[in-house]
């Protein structure tokens, strides 16, 4: 295949991805500069802020990879305070975040889902409208998803982690909980609720192939999500999947799949919002910005008061767990400048693919 050919396309075969995929040294890098290049095209150079808030670490489901599943008995069960939430907001507004994104464990109980949804409405009266709220809560009744709609979030992650769903039911439990289909389902009925609804998967997965992760690149597509976050597995001590710790691909190699997953995606969904996920950091010292680079514009900084993040912990190592909100402000605006990206400060930073279509 002609690299130069295929990367002036939009739209590839599993072939073209998988040869795309498999690229390294001088071809890889051109492939991250045309990426970059598109994306400074479609969507520029502004990265977008989501301060991110911890909520809960209690957790109904048992995901074989995470460290917050319910199996996972050494971790101390937190939720923040209303309070705690409302300072984390106010925060963000300090600092300039245009959004926030609010991530917990699952639950569909109704004291969570009504808490929710006073939250949201708390947090768009505090900021008289101006924060813009992104949820990741996981899989709930298309009723709830439409009551937290309309109580002010309008952006929702739930990572679909494999579109492979023999590969799906070996990183969680075979049972009714952990539907591959009622996870499908629910990102159909964020689509319908009008979210500007996101999804993602692990790179580096135990068994996963090229062929799976170009597949999980054409289904991004078909399902022709607004938003995107992806990164590579870690695996966690306390967790069934640490086991393969030693059979996976290197870090460095599930490092360089992310970006070339990213770049790749970029080529193909020009103006999708693309988170450059922490857990590249974890790998390498300038992992975000080496994502961004490749075609990723968002990035999460950590709000969640100090004292719980430590139990937050769905992979290991997370970078940046220590630092407090100013200083880790401050770090971002050089490390982008330094590869000339700046902050989209105080916007919401929503995704162009959800309002223009090709
Ligand atoms: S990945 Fe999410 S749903 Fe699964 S165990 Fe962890 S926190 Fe719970």
């Amino acid at each position: 295949m002609k690299l130069e050919t295929l990367l002036n396309k939009k739209d590839f075969t599993k072939e073209e991805l998988i040869f795309l995929l498999g690229l390294e040294g001088e071809d890889m890098d051109k492939l991250l500069k045309k990426a970059l290049e598109v994306k400074l095209k479609e969507v520029g150079n502004t990265v977008y802020l989501r301060g991110l808030i911890e909520y809960s670490n209690r957790c109904t489901k048992n995901c074989l990879y995470c460290g917050v599943r319910i199996g996972n008995d050494k971790v101390e069960r937190y939720t923040v305070s209303d309070e705690d939430v409302f300072e984390c907001v106010d925060l963000a507004m300090k600092l300039g975040y245009g959004s926030i994104a609010i991530q917990s464990g699952e639950r569909s109980d109704k004291a969570f889902t009504d808490k929710i949804t006073y939250l949201l409405h708390e947090i768009k009266k505090r900021s008289d409208g101006k924060i813009g709220v992104t949820l990741s809560c996981g899989e709930q009744t298309e009723e709830v998803y439409k009551e937290w709609f309309e109580a002010g979030a309008h952006r929702y992650l739930l990572r679909i982690e494999t579109s492979n769903k023999e590969l799906y039911y070996k990183i969680h439990p075979n049972d009714d909980k952990h539907s591959f289909e009622k996870r499908l389902d629910a990102i159909y009925s964020l689509k319908n609720q009008g979210y500007q609804t996101g999804t993602g998967v692990m790179i580096g997965l135990p068994t996963q192939t090229i062929e799976d992760l170009a597949n999980d690149l054409l289904f991004f597509k078909k399902l022709d999500v607004a938003m995107v976050g992806m990164g590579p597995f870690i695996p966690h001590d306390d967790t069934p999947l640490s086991i393969y710790r030693d059979s996976i691909i290197s870090e460095q190699d599930r490092f360089d799949l992310t970006l070339k997953m990213v770049a790749c995606l970029r080529l193909m969904m020009p103006r999708i919002n693309m988170v450059a996920a922490t857990a590249n950091q974890t790998i390498d010292p300038k992992g975000r910005e080496k994502i961004v680079q490749a075609g990723a514009n968002i990035i999460m900084p950590n709000l969640t008061p100090t004292r719980f993040r430590e139990n937050y912990l769905i992979y290991p190592n997370k970078a940046c767990v220590g630092d407090k909100p100013d200083e880790c402000k401050n770090c971002l605006d050089l490390r982008l400048a330094a590869v000339k990206h700046k902050i989209g400060y105080n916007e919401w930073g929503d995704s162009k693919a959800f309002f223009i279509k090709d």
